[in-house]
């Protein structure tokens, strides 16, 4: 029996909202805060069980101490935005409370995200008893868990890992972003990066492109070279790994669009001058574009994510892939949501509860891969993302 306090009423918080209420053995309290209380109160009116609200800036320590303080959760699942990461760290050690969260922290100035920011919080997490778990979203977190569950049950050493992310939906508008669009951008826009003979190599932004087949009658896509959080740990914690690579597909229309607002200066994050104020273009770009919540009911189609293993087994060669393939109109049956937050928003869920079951424990900063992956497949395929495994 536990008090979860979700942090963040976007789309993935509507998620995580969702689907603790529908595992009350481990939630039995929940409450959800956020910047914005309105968007708080709006989800809870969509589940069927009392769901407490509250207001919180979540860059704002002190304001959350006392909030944190005052409601005594058992855990903080943060699906606000990057940026929050440190503040509610620092939140959370200073109340004495468990944190987790779905993507690592970036500084506002520079699209750069790498793990040493919070992994510079693991002293002070252990000292005080704490547990951090980063990164319980699909990717990270999920492909974390898929390459653990792969290295203990189906190779005896990675050699390659590509991690594949896929979404074959469609929404019917010009140009949207299925994710906080700042967030989105910033991402794509950023240079390549992939993991080789224990070197970071760097490509040109979505200059890298190959065509791979997806299963379950999605077909081929054309799927482009991304850098992505989770091949940093991962290639920590699994050093037999030689090349480790993201990929992401893209629309041919979604890249012309793209191309376009680049060129035109639309996604720069440096401040510009615009009559005697200073904007910054990609926030304004945001304020234009439809919010990700908004395509919910639109959106047509399936994700494919999963990660494609090479390395040996019982001294012989061996190619797996493990992926999850999650329809969008199903989860917004569900949940009133399209399958982007969903898959981010149902693995939170599940780490919150690896977490509160205490089948996850440890005093610290910890990354999915470094837990036993078993239970959090199993908990998958309950959950809403069964998972396949094929030989390739
Ligand atoms: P949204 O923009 O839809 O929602 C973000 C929410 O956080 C909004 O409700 C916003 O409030 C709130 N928020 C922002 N700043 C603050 C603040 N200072 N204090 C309190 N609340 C704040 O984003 P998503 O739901 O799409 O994404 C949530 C998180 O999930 C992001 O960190 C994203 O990177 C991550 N993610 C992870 C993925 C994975 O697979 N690991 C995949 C997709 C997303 P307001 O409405 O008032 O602006």
């Amino acid at each position: 029996m536990s008090h979860v306090l979700i942090i963040g009423a976007g789309g993935v918080g509507g998620v995580v909202t969702h689907k603790c209420a529908q595992v009350p053995e481990v939630f039995s309290k929940i409450t959800l805060a956020s910047r914005t209380e309105e968007k708080c109160k709006r989800i809870a009116a969509q589940i069927d069980r009392p769901i407490d609200t509250a207001r919180v800036d979540a860059d704002n320590v002190e304001e959350t101490v006392a909030l944190l303080k005052k409601l005594k959760p058992d855990l903080v699942i943060n699906v606000a935005l990057p940026y929050q990461d440190l503040p509610l760290m620092d939140a959370c050690l200073e109340a004495g409370i468990d944190y987790l969260d779905t993507a690592n922290y970036e500084p506002p100035e520079t699209a750069k995200f790498e793990y040493k920011w919070q992994w510079a919080y693991q002293d002070r997490f252990k000292d005080k008893k704490l547990m951090a778990l980063l990164g319980s979203g699909f990717d990270p977190g999920v492909t974390n868990v898929f390459t653990a569950w792969i290295a203990k049950h189906e190779l005896d050493e990675i050699h390659e890992l590509d991690i594949i992310d896929a979404n074959a939906g469609s929404h019917g508008q010009p140009f949207a972003t299925n994710f906080n669009p700042e967030i989105n951008i910033r991402e794509v826009t950023a240079k390549g990066r992939f993991w080789e003979n224990g070197a970071w190599k760097e490509t040109d932004p979505l200059s890298v492109r190959q065509s791979f087949d997806f299963p379950q009658g999605i077909g081929p896509m054309n799927i482009y070279l991304m850098y992505h959080e989770e091949l940093e740990s991962i290639v920590r914690f699994f050093p037999t790994i030689k090349r480790a690579r993201f990929w992401m597909t893209f629309s041919d229309n979604y890249l012309k669009h793209l191309e376009v607002l680049q060129n035109v200066g639309m996604t720069r994050i440096d401040p510009v001058m615009f009559e005697g104020r200073e904007i910054i273009p990609l926030q304004f770009l945001k304020a234009l574009l439809p919010d990700p919540a908004s395509l919910g009911p639109l959106t047509k189609g399936k994700t494919c994510i999963g990660c494609v293993a090479r390395g040996i087994k019982d001294g012989k060669d061996k190619t797996v892939y493990v992926y999850n393939i999650c329809d969008h109109e199903e989860c917004y049956r569900e949940v009133q949501s399209q399958a982007i937050s969903y898959t981010t928003g149902v693995p939170a869920m599940i780490g919150g509860m690896m977490m509160l079951t205490r089948k996850w424990r440890g005093e610290g900063v910890f990354n999915m891969e470094q837990f036993d992956p078993d239970p959090f497949m199993d908990a998958l395929n309950k959950h809403g993302l069964p998972w396949n495994v094929t030989t390739l």
